[in-house]
């Protein structure tokens, strides 16, 4: 049977070119959204037209009930989970002095939390296969640092370090885990910024362009094949961050 992997965020900006290019690969793909119910049809309908199904499935991955509903689906309907991408996220941009408790455990709830718990609740499986692949989406905010985003920093880089500890816990049991760390990628993430921030940000980057969704998939379609790479953060920034 074919690989089946779950991505959470699957409807838009990156977790969209995710699901995109695992279901061309004949992955079965559960492309999970929260808010954007229309994204996700749109894009249910549109890989039908090329003749690829895949399940869409409303999960606010920062609450366990309903990630744990989303896992039984996947495994009541496919019977395993081979390949976990933990791509949800929220952006928070704010002074440091300006984060309230509530803007801080609201980021932490929706970028580490839910990688904490979707991870928890999709190993058991991967486990008893003795087989999986999990790739986490962190940023090179993890590894830099960002300014006026501290609490979003801190998610990435807490990411990164789940990331480095599971990869030597579930290694015995042939599970890779892996994050990738985007510089800046051109989806509604990044709308806050200002035409002339962009060209600034493209001069900074060695290769002189803003990343695509795209460039991430690509990456992904590579670590999922892959048998010997674990416990890395591979950073796509277009040399950005060197
Ligand atoms: P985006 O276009 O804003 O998309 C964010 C995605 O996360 C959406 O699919 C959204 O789903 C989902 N999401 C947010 N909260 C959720 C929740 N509680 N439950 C389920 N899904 C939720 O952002 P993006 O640029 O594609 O970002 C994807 C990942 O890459 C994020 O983890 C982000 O931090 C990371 N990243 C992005 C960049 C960049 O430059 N774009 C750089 C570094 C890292 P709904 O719309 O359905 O709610």
């Amino acid at each position: 049977m074919e690989k089946v992997a779950v991505v959470t965020g699957g409807s838009r900006g990156i977790g969209k070119a995710i699901v995109e290019a695992l279901a061309r690969k004949n992955v079965k793909v559960i492309a999970n959204y929260n808010q954007s119910e229309e994204k996700a049809k749109k894009l249910k309908e549109e890989l039908e037209k090329e003749n690829i199904e895949i399940d869409i499935f409303k999960a606010d991955v920062s609450k366990r009930e309903e990630v744990k509903k989303m896992i039984d689906y996947t495994i009541k309907k496919y019977g395993k989970i081979d390949i976990l991408i933990n791509n949800a996220g929220i952006d928070q941009e704010k002074m440091f002095q300006d984060i309230t408790d509530e803007d801080w455990n609201n980021v932490m709830k929706v970028n580490l939390y839910s990688v904490f718990c979707t991870t928890q609740e999709v190993i058991p499986y991967m486990i008893n296969q003795k087989n999986g692949c999990i790739i986490n989406i962190s940023s090179i905010y993890g590894i830099n640092g960002g300014s006026c985003a501290v609490a979003y920093s801190a998610t990435k880089a807490g990411i990164d370090g789940m990331t480095k500890a599971l990869a030597k816990e579930l290694g015995p049991s042939n599970i890779r885990v892996n994050s990738i760390a985007p510089g800046y990628i051109d989806t509604d993430m990044n709308k806050k910024y200002s035409k002339e921030e962009r060209e600034q940000i493209k001069e900074e980057t060695p290769l002189e362009k803003i990343g695509k969704p795209e460039d991430i998939a690509k990456c992904i379609e590579w670590l999922i094949e892959d048998n010997f790479t674990t416990g890395q953060v591979i950073s796509i920034n277009g040399g950005w961050v060197i």
